[in-house]
């Protein structure tokens, strides 16, 4: 297994600047997942996923960090440029990078329910496409894992406790209002909808 050591100074830093991109969206109940897009030394787009909390299937942290980064440069093209990303890429967001034109993408955790950086398939890499894209895989892994895992961990806890309140409320003699609402609350917008993916 590859360790931290293989990978450049470089690599680490910017990949925690993705880290903490994550962290924002792990601090809104989305599924933590960052990115950061560098040029020449310089962040120029950061992006996290915010799937729920903006109701749009675009809203994962490598198309914000593209559209940020395009804003910034003035051009569609990310010529020049490197995508750090703590989870690997999406169908979708695989085939922004090509279409960006973008040199590099960098990514930490691998996917296995949507990664197109060679897990399902290597959009990245396809030689029939116009552009290819430099990679780097496994960077700070275990930290881009870590973070998943306990945003899912804490998942099934709330939706454990929100069974066990609900089926209380439900028992007969136990039609206790209070626990009832603690329960409702216990559905608000989280990210229960994606129990069973990661991407
Ligand atoms: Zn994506």
């Amino acid at each position: 297994m590859a360790t931290d050591t293989v990978y450049s100074r470089e690599d680490i830093k910017y990949m925690k600047a993705a880290l903490k991109q994550a962290e924002k969206a792990l601090a809104i109940g989305e599924v933590p997942i960052g990115a950061v897009i560098v040029e020449n030394g310089r962040i120029i787009g950061r992006g996290y996923n915010r799937r729920n909390t903006d109701h749009t299937t675009l809203a994962h942290a490598e198309i914000t960090a593209i559209r940020k980064a395009n804003k910034k440069v003035g051009d569609w093209r990310l010529e020049g440029c490197t995508l750090y990303v703590t989870l690997e890429p999406c169908q979708m967001c695989a085939g922004a990078l090509v279409q960006s034109r973008i040199d590099r993408v960098v990514i930490g955790a691998p996917s296995y329910k949507s990664g197109c950086g060679g897990t399902l398939l290597n959009i990245l890499q396809n030689e029939e496409f116009n552009h290819q894209v430099e990679m780097e895989t496994g960077v700070m892994q275990e930290e881009c894992t870590a973070i998943l895992q306990r945003f899912f961990k804490e998942l099934r806890h709330r939706n454990k406790m929100r069974k066990k309140a609900a089926a209380q409320a439900t028992a007969p003699d136990a039609a206790d209002a209070p626990l009832y609402e603690d329960a409702a609350q216990a559905t608000a917008p989280d990210a229960s909808s994606d129990q069973s993916s990661f991407d």
